[in-house]
């Protein structure tokens, strides 16, 4: 079973992942740190917008 990255799309394996935010209640897994702080600072524009929000 593998998770979707919601910042920038990659699958990540919840077995292995190291890198986790817990938001509302859900578990997202995330590929990097990088992509972790991302979606800590502003949660709701990756929820919203889906799993493009690498590009600027
Ligand atoms: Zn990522």
């Amino acid at each position: 079973m593998m998770e979707v990255d919601p910042v920038c799309g990659m699958r990540v394996d919840p077995g292995r992942a190291r890198h986790k935010h817990v938001y509302k209640g859900k578990i997202y897994y995330f590929c990097s740190h990088h992509c972790q702080r991302a979606f800590e600072r502003d949660p709701e524009y990756y929820l919203t917008h889906g799993p493009q929000g690498m590009l600027k």
